[in-house]
């Protein structure tokens, strides 16, 4: 008897979770811990920066983590901290242990770009975090300064090279620019080779500066890659159901004879992923961002600073949640351009 009421209860505990009107579940939680930035990657903030948002327009961590304890409580299973550059917030490192800390356990997550990284790693280790995204888009020192505005690849390498050295789980996201780094297409996804690290490439997409660039398509990536490497096998990706380690990623993947890591593709535009987006965004001035493409979603900051209580959040959450749109807008050139998304990458957290 007393186990299968057991039973009943996980039951109830697994099914239990965050749905959409479209009917996907909604397990991942991408918060975007700053606007800042140390560099000035071009495709996505302009050389001169930005307005940066004030210090009380951003949540505070405090805010961040009610928000993340109610979403954690409601069914998001995996949290990843990403910004602007979510390393150069002030004490972020007590919001990783106290989101490690929380009772439903979410998987923890960041996107850096590695900067800063290595001196943090032992200490994301400890608290849980163990999935680093690191953004790699050259392994050329030059080309590096020219892309980001600072030097600084060698602290990026050290970072990466340490993070595997300690057990990480490390990807490597790279984003391909016509004319100025889509000749090292084969040297970043050797970085799968040489280390037990995926690649990824990305597909750059027409967001702010970006909008002036040219990406690569992924079936040109790959043919190169083939000539490279040899032939590849398919080996999945774009999983509904995020139950699983590696689930709940749009990246599609493939393995090459002798690597120690997958090389995918992340193509928004061109291979759509939105039937099984799991994903919303809290932006860092406490917007809950319900698509990349669209600027919609409740504001949550006014709630949780003028002293809201979570059965209200949580209402605030779920009606927003069903506004949810069906998919992204970016093939759309006859969407109004209200209804896109003005500010830029580093804004909404990538
Ligand atoms: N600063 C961190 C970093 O660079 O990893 C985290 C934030 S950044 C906005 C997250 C990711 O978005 C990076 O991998 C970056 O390359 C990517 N990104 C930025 N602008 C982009 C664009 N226009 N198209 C595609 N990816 C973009
Ligand atoms: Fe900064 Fe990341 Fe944007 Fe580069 S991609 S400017 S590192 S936020």
């Amino acid at each position: 008897m007393g186990n299968n009421n057991r039973d009943h209860d996980s039951m109830e505990r697994k099914s239990a979770g965050l749905c959409d009107a479209y009917g996907r579940t909604i397990d991942y939680l991408r918060i975007s811990l700053t606007d800042r930035c140390n560099l000035r990657c071009r495709y996505c903030m302009p050389m001169e920066g930005i307005p940066a948002l004030k210090h009380d327009e951003i949540l505070t961590l405090e805010e961040v983590e009610r928000i993340a304890k109610v979403l954690t409580g409601m069914g998001i299973r995996r949290i990843r901290l990403t910004g602007g550059e979510p390393l150069v917030r002030r004490n972020m490192l007590s919001l990783v242990q106290r989101l490690g800390a929380l009772e439903a356990k979410p998987e923890l997550a960041i996107t850096t770009n590695g900067i800063l990284l290595e001196e943090y790693l032992e200490d994301f280790l400890a608290a849980g975090l163990k999935n680093i995204n690191i953004s790699l888009d050259t392994k050329q020192p030059e080309t590096f300064r020219e892309l980001t505005g600072m030097d600084g690849l060698d602290r990026v390498l050290r970072s990466i090279e340490k993070a595997v050295a300690l057990g990480m789980r490390v990807k490597l996201n790279s984003v391909l620019i016509r004319g100025v780094n889509e000749s090292e297409m084969a040297e970043l996804a050797g970085m799968a080779k040489e280390l037990p690290v995926d690649v990824r490439f990305i597909e750059l997409m027409p967001i702010g500066p970006a909008s002036g660039l040219r990406g690569v398509p992924r079936e040109e990536i790959l043919t190169r890659l083939k000539l490279e490497y040899g032939e590849c096998e398919g080996v999945g990706g774009q999983r509904k159901s995020s139950s699983l380690p590696d689930a709940g990623g749009p990246a599609q993947y493939v393995l090459f004879q002798g690597f120690q890591g997958r090389v995918g593709f992340i193509s928004p535009l061109s291979h759509a992923f939105c039937e099984s987006c799991n994903r919303v965004r809290l932006t860092a001035d406490g917007r809950l961002k319900l698509c990349l493409f669209y600027p919609d979603g409740p504001s949550l900051l006014p709630l949780v600073r003028g002293g809201c209580d979570d059965e209200t959040l949580r209402k605030v959450i779920l009606e927003g949640l069903q506004r949810k749109p069906k998919c992204h807008g970016f093939g759309n050139l006859d969407a109004p351009k209200e209804a896109k998304e003005a500010r830029n990458m580093n804004q909404i957290g990538g």
